[in-house]
């Protein structure tokens, strides 16, 4: 195997050419308008709406931000059912706003929220559904809508890794009633840091955004109590600049998804995540799964030897959230009550994958992987 020199990450950041960029600071500097819904943060989130085929946007400075603002938004309080396996932001967004998080199970195929298991998790204090579209997968979308109607709970979507994934040619991100995004410097799309949430209407995108600027309406209203979850104009002049590679860097992601999986489709023992039918995904990450029993190593054995090797893997999601201090205590947080995610994290490997990336690193971390088994 050849040697690999420099460390090989799970991802790395994709950024325009610097000079590209110069003009739009220049013009920053010109205007000195720094953040609070400036000229670059209103170009941002209508060339968002046209690119992602959303009605309305709301910028945010984070996704955790946006994530606890949309909450706010629609009031939500008492218990909210959400996936384990999942970014820990995820469920810090519902501690932090003293909401009792209740995990329920994820489906074996999809590593999403499996709604076949949500009802029997729905008490009276139930007063909402968070669902993780994970790797980009769509949840069941349209049974977890059944079920929200039938019990009269809202939905709110993280979709913080669906940036520009379809269903059927449609945006994931116009279901539920909120979905969150983010623009952190390790997704698809980043902005360094940032975030937004997709909603429906005029007047739930006014809501969010007194929301996020302190709850001011105008110069002497507060309607609320709001926070400070604005995008600056640094952030969105990228973002302006970002679009216009996001779909080659797309393109360049599904070219590298597929050598991967081409190469490793004949090792036993090797799991891929399908891509499901009717979907255009983003290929945001490259999970493998590897069964112990089969492929004769461990996942945590695989990942250290990949270390040894220079390829830096991660555990994605490894541990489940619902193992993480305050959530363990929780009574749906005891071990055995969510089998299928207990499972999954601990076979579950991401691969690198991003745009720079080459098919012989591609190539090289899967002969890795064959060594690693030992053939
Ligand atoms: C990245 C991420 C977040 C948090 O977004 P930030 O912009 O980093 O605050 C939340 N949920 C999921 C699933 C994520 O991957």
């Amino acid at each position: 195997m050849k040697k690999i020199q420099n460390p090989l990450f799970v991802t790395k950041s994709f950024l325009p050419p610097l000079e590209e960029f110069e003009p739009y600071l220049q013009d920053i500097w010109a205007s000195k308008w720094l953040t609070n819904n400036g000229k670059f943060h209103q170009e941002f989130e209508a060339a968002l709406c046209q690119y992602l085929g959303v009605k309305h946007i709301c910028l945010f400075s984070n996704g955790t931000l946006a994530l606890l603002t949309a909450l706010q938004a629609l009031e939500i309080s008492g218990e909210v059912i959400t996936t384990p396996f999942s970014f820990v932001a995820t469920t810090h967004a519902l501690w932090w706003n003293n909401i009792k998080p209740v995990f329920v199970d994820i489906e074996p195929e999809t590593f999403c929220l499996d709604p076949m298991k949500i009802e029997a998790a729905i008490s009276p204090k139930t007063t909402a559904i968070l669902p993780v579209h994970v790797y980009g997968t769509p949840c069941d979308v349209k049974r977890i809508k059944a079920i929200a109607d039938l019990h009269k709970l809202k939905v709110i979507y993280d979709a913080c890794h669906a940036f520009g994934v379809k269903r059927g040619g449609q945006t994931v991100l116009n279901f539920g009633d909120l979905s969150v995004m983010s623009f952190h410097a390790t997704k698809v799309f980043n902005t360094f840091e940032g975030g937004a949430i997709v909603c429906h209407d005029k007047s739930m995108k006014k809501r969010i955004d007194f929301l996020k600027n302190f709850g001011f309406a105008n110069e002497t209203t507060v309607v609320g109590p709001g926070i400070n979850a604005k995008m600056n104009e640094f952030q969105a002049a990228l973002g302006v600049l970002q679009l216009k590679y996001v779909e080659d860097i797309i393109k360049k992601r599904k070219i590298l998804a597929c050598a991967y999986r081409e190469n490793l489709r004949t090792i036993d023992g090797i799991r891929l995540l399908q891509v499901p039918e009717n979907t255009e995904s983003n290929y945001g990450y490259f999970p493998i799964v590897v069964d112990q029993g089969i492929f004769g190593r461990s996942r945590d054995y695989v990942y250290e030897k990949l270390k040894k090797h220079n390829i830096i893997s991660r555990r994605y999601f490894y541990p489940l959230i619902s193992q993480f201090p305050p959530y363990k205590e929780l009574k749906s947080a005891r071990k055995g009550l969510l089998p299928v995610a207990e499972k999954v994290s601990q076979e579950i490997l991401c691969l690198p994958l991003y745009p720079d990336l080459s098919i012989d690193e591609v190539d090289c971390v899967c002969e890795c992987i064959r060594l690693i088994k030992g053939r």
